[in-house]
């Protein structure tokens, strides 16, 4: 009996351990799961506990305040500026409080504060940019009013800007505000006329004439010509138009159009907007090569111009050629492209930091400061 009863403590002892033992097991099991569980994808992420280069990107005081001793070739683009963006990431949105802009400092750098050996690649310091492909077109006018356009300018450290909108009174009020920062460019869109008729208006050439007569424009378009629309007749006279004036044209086309108009008017000073779209760097090293009145402008081009963020060598190659010929864009031809602004000029700073330093200078704003005037904002030696 008194054994018996020993046996059953035994056996009541031993299923006691082994549900210990299981507890134990389970409890052990449970540990790792309560740690953060990385992404499927990015299994690497364990082994990093302090946030990866691409959540630091993404908080607003390095957006703002990029860190000069972070290397911008470590930094993946937080938003890579597709060509037609749709709707920003809710996520990336947000970096750039306005609450931030009043602590930005000024869009300025002045070569004394440059390193005196320089480094290989342009220093990461914020570079100021003269954007020489912006709309303020009738679509945004009511959610965007033009004091929200130049915070945004200012939030992105765009010190001037070339505008041009359908219609001209969307750049008259910017410029109205701020005749500083604005470089009027005259566009012949306005009511009936559009990019794909313009150049078959005559009504257009008369229009151009009226406007002129305000005198705060420095150039002609952005217009659309392909291939031989460029003879047309209302062409020809908007060119000489402008070449008796002393105007630029901003003009979207393929190289064939460009090389058209210049055959008619080679004296016309050409901004190629973005760098003729579609036209490969072999055929814009080309023209450029043949027309050193041309310059070009990249807007749109930002992902085919670094990819993941990662400057392409034919670009690299093309810029290092040409350091002299080409100017930052960003092109808000569509509402989208506004909701996207900062990312889209911050993005154009990390490729640019990819450059020599005297390369990135140029073509964020020294360029287009020679051609169009530093304003108060820029360096004044920007614009010699
Ligand atoms: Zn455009």
């Amino acid at each position: 009996m008194g054994n018996k009863v020993l046996h059953q403590v035994k056996l009541k002892v031993g299923r006691l351990m082994t549900i210990l033992a299981g507890l134990a097991c389970l409890l052990a099991a449970c540990v790792p799961m309560s740690q953060p569980v990385p992404d499927a994808a990015t299994p690497i992420a364990l082994a990093q506990p302090s946030p990866s280069p691409l959540l630091a990107t993404a908080t607003p005081t390095l957006v703002a305040q990029p860190s000069p001793t972070l290397s911008p070739t470590v930094l993946p683009p937080t938003l890579p500026p597709t060509p037609r963006p749709i709707t920003p990431s809710p996520t990336v949105q947000p970096t750039l409080p306005p609450t931030v802009a009043p602590t930005n400092p000024p869009p300025t750098i002045s070569p004394t504060a440059r390193p005196t050996n320089p480094p290989p690649t342009a220093s990461p310091t914020r570079l100021p940019i003269f954007d020489t492909h912006l709309h303020y077109s009738r679509d945004v006018w009511a959610t965007l009013p033009p004091q929200a356009v130049l915070a945004k300018l200012e939030r992105a450290g765009v010190a001037r800007a070339l505008v041009s909108s359908s219609p001209d009174d969307g750049t008259r009020q910017l410029h109205g505000l701020a005749p500083d920062r604005v470089v009027p460019i005259l566009r012949p869109y306005y009511d009936d006329v559009n990019s794909a008729n313009w150049f078959q208006m005559p009504k257009v050439t008369p229009y151009l004439t009226e406007r002129l007569k305000t005198p705060i424009y420095q150039g002609i378009g952005e217009f659309h010509l392909t291939g031989t629309a460029a003879t047309a007749p209302v062409v020809r006279a908007v060119t000489r138009l402008a070449v008796e004036r002393g105007l630029f044209l901003h003009v979207h086309a393929d190289a064939q159009a460009v090389s058209i108009i210049l055959a008619d008017q080679p004296t016309a000073r050409i901004l190629w907007a973005h760098a003729g779209l579609i036209e490969p760097p072999a055929t814009v090293a080309r023209l450029l090569a043949d027309h050193p009145n041309v310059w070009a402008d990249i807007a749109i081009r930002e992902a085919e111009i670094a990819p993941g963020g990662k400057l392409a060598p034919a670009w690299r190659d093309l810029f290092l050629e040409y350091p002299d010929r080409f100017t930052i864009g960003s092109d808000t031809w569509v509402p989208s492209r506004w909701e996207t602004y900062e990312q889209i000029i911050d993005f154009d700073r990390q490729w640019l930091a990819q450059l020599p330093l005297d390369v990135a200078e140029k073509i964020a704003y020294r360029n287009a400061a020679r051609l169009f005037g530093a304003g108060p904002v820029l360096p004044q030696e920007a614009g010699r």
